[in-house]
């Protein structure tokens, strides 16, 4: 009773003018002349942008730390010494990137530590905000580094000798960031945290139509990666009879045919299915294809629909002429994630706080670094609607009022959790 007293005290602080100008000025830090953002990890844009991060947190009475692969946090004491409410995400951006992606659930995490002050709420719990290093992982890969090495120390070793797009080595840009950055308190990776709480940008179009301004994430799909391999046998064009022909890209274009005939029904299932690159050999506008390779991606939010789409894509195959010709081979996977369910309830909760309604619940299409975190401790998050589903493209937008709603539905989360 006490808890959600002091978590509508919160919510009821957070400043939409306060919030919405922070987004202004951390998008000053690499600002395209499109109105976009270009702050890739760890450049002097993406330096700036947590000495800016540094000062705020200082102005709020914060404690500043990083971690060894450069995470970023602040922490507003609580009266015990005990694990912190963490809430955060990422201030790096794709090349041709918008305001919002990661810098929200910064800026919001912001927002709530300053909302909390106006409160005068003192909370039994610390309540931290983080910014991860490196998630997009457009200039240094793979992404989401800083979560992952917070969750798994082991990984910053692997990640050091990571060259960057540009020719630089991630442990130097690391080590030239580090010391530009003055006052931070180094800390260990994973020490433990209550919970994880992550605001971001849907970055798709789901929200957005369902006409709601707020969604609990459930979890994050799983992904496989495949490639199929066809073979076929070099011959000339014009002497070549058609019934003669051995040729991979038709080969590959029906077995190709079959599996998109059955997106609808794949659809249904929700699995979601993208065939992104294809390469021919010889790649000549007159001789008949020897190879044929293309690329799937495959999405689901379970390994129900992962294994299903597997045992459908061999069934196919099996139904197509020259079958042997064809291989397939699964190059990644990576797991389905399910968020907790107790932080899911609290954060509907909040979302019919903030908003009178009750919030959607929808999957995330997308990587976030909550994707580790939820191996580490209660992890879940909140999404506000993109304007046309629009991301990493510098036209990204949500509406003004969406964004607060969000940040005021993490204040109440974030309070009743660590009060
Ligand atoms: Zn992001």
């Amino acid at each position: 009773m006490l808890a959600s007293l002091y978590s509508r005290m919160a919510l009821g602080c957070v400043e939409a003018n306060r919030f919405l100008a922070s987004v202004e000025r951390l998008a000053t830090f690499g600002l395209r002349a499109d109105g976009g953002v270009e702050r890739q990890a760890l450049s002097e844009q993406e330096i700036e942008a947590r000495k800016f991060l540094i000062g705020r947190a200082r102005a709020l009475g914060c404690k500043v730390e990083i971690d060894p692969c450069g995470n970023l946090f602040f922490t507003r004491a609580g009266a015990k010494l005990v694990p912190p409410v963490v809430m955060g995400s990422h201030i790096d951006t794709q090349p041709m990137g918008g305001r919002l992606d990661g810098a929200y659930g910064v800026l919001a995490g912001f927002e709530v530590l300053a909302a909390l002050d106006d409160a005068s709420i003192e909370t039994s719990r610390p309540v931290t905000v983080v910014a991860w290093t490196n998630e997009e992982g457009s200039r240094f890969k793979p992404g989401a580094m800083g979560s992952g090495a917070f969750v798994e120390p082991s990984l910053l070793e692997h990640y050091q000798h990571a060259v960057g797009v540009d020719g630089v080595i991630f442990g130097e840009a690391l080590a030239e960031a580090r010391s530009a950055i003055e006052g931070a308190l180094d800390c260990a990776p994973g020490f433990a945290m209550h919970a994880y709480l992550e605001a971001h940008i849907e970055q798709g179009p789901v929200l957005e139509q369902s006409g709601h301004s707020l969604a609990v994430v459930t979890g994050i799909q799983g992904v496989r990666w495949y490639e199929v391999r066809c073979q076929g046998c070099a011959a000339h064009a014009g002497t070549t009879p058609m019934s003669m022909r051995r040729d991979a890209v038709v080969l590959a274009n029906n077995y190709l045919k079959r599996i998109v005939d059955l997106s609808g029904e794949l659809s249904a299932q929700d699995i979601r299915i993208t065939c992104g690159r294809w390469n021919v050999t010889p790649n000549s506008i007159n001789t008949i294809a020897s190879e044929a390779l293309f690329t799937l991606d495959v999405r689901s939010p379970n390994y129900a629909g992962l294994d299903r789409f597997e045992a459908t894509l061999e069934a196919e195959r099996n139904m197509v002429e020259n079958q042997a010709l064809i291989t397939i081979d699964r190059i990644l996977e990576k797991a389905p994630t399910a968020f907790d369910e107790r932080l899911q309830t609290l954060l509907a909760r909040a979302c019919q706080a903030a908003t009178g309604t009750d919030p959607i619940r929808i999957m995330s299409g997308a990587f976030h670094d909550a994707l580790h975190l939820a191996g580490h401790c209660p992890t879940a998050m909140i999404f506000v609607p993109s304007i046309g589903g629009v991301s990493h493209n510098p036209a990204e937008a949500t509406q003004p009022d969406d964004l607060v709603l969000g940040v005021q539905a993490l204040a109440y989360a974030v309070t009743s959790l660590a009060i």
